[in-house]
């Protein structure tokens, strides 16, 4: 199996506003698998503070590519073989959890193109669940807002993210241009606990649904207090890369917030999904700045969850690969086979790395 992988800025439409700082582009590695003819296509994004850069990701994918080089040709690709390739891959470094996950959306994308069948199917996931997406605000001033509301059109669900010392100014806002309903993203930027509780009872009269990482990651014990008193579901994002995580914010948050880009992909995001239920967990699936190839990994994933958050892909200008279909806000899961992401170019995988 051949491994490649080419580095990419994915530029922003708008620079994003966070409670941690600005951003205008998204370091991010598009991986590619050849194998019996065909090519799998996988994905890294990789924002600053899960420390992932083109170097590590680069020193990385060198490692998985001489491993995978290993892989004999004729061998079939399937769920129990890509867990075993991705436990091999896995144990090459710790961290890199994003680079992992770009070897492990390329496996499941030419599994599914090995098979002529799309990922969907062969991971027995249902089509009529997907949930609808919500499409992410950044922080930004009034008028950048309601420019990227026209953005927002398709998508039923709006996410705002908040964490500063104007949070009810910034729903207003957005409350004055959509009546849409809201999901919220404080980004660890809250400190103060009951300020936090009042705060989301506010939020809950103004038609916002959900409340995700209150606190900072670490803080397990506000996360806590503030579940076991609001009103509406606190999920865990930041507080929650991987399965191992799980066990300790069971009863501390209501859901979690799995992403391919911390999970190390697809085959342990899907574990993460059954463990969390058993904990009795909600579950949101969710992405950073990314192509469609990331987001239809995540979608996938999605009808197995109570919300998605996969919006990334309409957020940056330079897209790869065309834009996923949308119906009733929600992600459209095709007919084509593995991940169904077609290269924006033609000539397959020289036309994406142009
Ligand atoms: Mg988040």
């Amino acid at each position: 199996m051949l491994c490649t992988f080419q580095p990419l800025l994915l530029e922003l439409k708008h620079p994003f506003r966070l409670a941690t700082g600005m951003r205008t582009h998204t370091n991010a590695v598009l991986t590619t698998l050849e194998f019996e003819g065909l090519t799998g296509y996988g994905e890294a994004a990789m924002p600053p503070y899960y420390g992932e850069n083109h170097e590590t990701a680069s020193a990385f994918l060198q490692k998985a590519a001489h491993y995978l080089k290993t892989w004999p040709s004729g061998s079939s690709l399937n769920q129990e073989s890509i867990a075993t390739i991705m436990s091999e891959i896995d144990a090459l470094t710790p961290g890199n959890n994003a680079a992992k996950a770009s070897v492990d959306i390329a496996l499941h994308d030419l599994w599914g193109k090995l098979e002529n069948l799309p990922l969907w199917q062969l991971l027995s996931v249902d089509p009529q669940r997907m949930p609808p997406t919500s499409f992410t605000l950044g922080i930004d001033t009034p008028e950048v807002l309601r420019e990227k509301m026209q953005d927002a059109a398709p998508f039923s669900v709006i996410k705002v993210k908040l964490g500063t010392d104007h949070d009810k100014d910034i729903i207003r806002t957005v409350r004055e241009l959509t009546d849409k309903p809201i999901y919220v993203d404080a980004n660890q930027g809250w400190t103060d606990r009951q300020q936090a509780l009042d705060l989301v009872a506010w939020l809950a009269e103004n038609g916002v649904k959900l409340i995700e990482q209150p606190f900072k990651k670490d803080d397990l014990a506000s996360a806590q207090w503030l579940s076991e008193r609001s009103h509406l579901p606190v999920f865990a994002d930041e507080s929650c890369l991987r399965q191992a995580d799980l066990p300790q914010l069971a009863g501390v948050f209501h859901g979690v917030n799995i992403k391919l880009m911390k999970s190390t992909g697809l085959h342990e995001a899907l574990r993460m999904v059954n463990s969390a239920r058993s904990m009795g967990m909600q579950l949101m699936v969710g992405c950073m700045t990314e192509t469609s190839c990331g987001i239809m990994a995540a979608a996938t994933l999605a009808p197995l969850c109570d919300y998605a958050d996969i919006d990334g892909c309409w957020l940056i200008s330079n897209n790869p690969f065309v834009l996923p279909e949308m119906e009733a806000g929600k992600v459209r899961l095709t007919n084509r086979p593995g991940l169904g992401v077609i290269p924006r170019r033609r000539g397959g995988a020289e036309g994406v790395m142009g």
